[in-house]
């Protein structure tokens, strides 16, 4: 492809542009596009992805922060009727402005990775409007995102995405896929937003409250951490055993932590 612009990577926007055909490739399999869908494509760069995802004939929307980018961008897509590019920060973006149909959205991205943990909860916000999200991670995030209690791993990521999504870890990608090669292994992560919550909490702030505080010591015992918000006896009438450490607990565990929190704090 011959390319009027030149781009020099910039590390403050998280750029490392994937080049591996094969790499792309399985991304593209993974994402598997379709005409008729409307994705969302965080972070395009130099169209790695995009190319592969317009062929679909699947509605895109882009969202890029660099502005250099804005004219390598339209260069190659600008013609494509299925082609639509947003410049701006993909964390102050209103999605609800794209007019998705509820649950029809794909999200894409090879994610910035200094961004990716509060662009997911940015994009949780409108778990409503979206089907599905397949993300390249820092493969230490996806470790995070797809953990079960018990280990290390376990902690307020997991737990607040797995309340909303349903998580897969795909496959790895080594950092020679990408220029410039990051120093970490990254990962692609598929996230659907449950169609019905497995454990509702009545009030979700207070989930990220409790489960805040108690990962905030983790080696501390639950009687201890929670001790400004529940009493062991309500640690206890929830059916959580108080002398565990936060790590050892599930999900539901968490949510009834939280719905005890709910029945004594009134709601404001
Ligand atoms: N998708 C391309 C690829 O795979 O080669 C580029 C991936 S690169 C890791 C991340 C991209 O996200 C860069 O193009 C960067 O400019 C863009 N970016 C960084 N911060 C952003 C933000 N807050 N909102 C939207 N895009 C952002």
């Amino acid at each position: 492809m011959t390319e009027q612009y030149q781009h020099r990577a910039r590390k403050r926007f998280g750029q490392n542009f994937l080049h591996d055909a094969g790499v792309i490739d399985r991304i593209l399999r993974a994402i598997n596009a379709k005409a008729g869908e409307h994705i969302l494509e965080i972070g395009p760069g130099q169209g790695a992805l995009t190319e592969g995802v317009l062929s679909s004939g699947a509605q895109l929307d882009v969202v890029e922060l660099d502005k250099d980018l804005v004219p390598i961008l339209n260069q190659q897509f600008a013609d494509r009727s299925n082609f639509r590019l947003h410049q701006g920060d993909a964390l102050k973006f209103d999605f609800t402005t794209l007019g998705a149909e509820p649950r029809a959205l794909r999200v894409v991205g090879n994610l910035p990775y200094n961004i990716s943990t509060p662009l997911i909860f940015h994009l949780l916000n409108n778990a409503g409007l979206i089907r599905d999200m397949h993300f390249m991670l820092q493969k230490e995030v996806v470790e995070r995102l797809a953990a079960g209690p018990g280990g290390g791993d376990w902690g307020r990521l997991s737990i607040m995405v797995q309340y909303h999504c349903r998580v897969e870890h795909l496959f790895n990608v080594g950092p020679g896929a990408f220029n410039p090669p990051p120093k970490v292994d990254s990962a692609i992560v598929r996230l659907v937003p449950h169609e019905t919550l497995p454990h509702p909490a009545k009030d979700h702030r207070l989930l990220e409250r409790v489960v805040r505080e108690a990962f905030n010591q983790r080696r501390k015992t639950l009687r201890n951490t929670l001790k400004a918000l529940l009493s062991s006896d309500a640690i206890e009438a929830a059916g959580v055993d108080g002398s565990l450490r936060p790590e050892q607990l599930d999900l539901a565990a968490f949510v009834r932590l939280a719905d005890k929190l709910a029945e004594q704090a009134p709601a404001n």
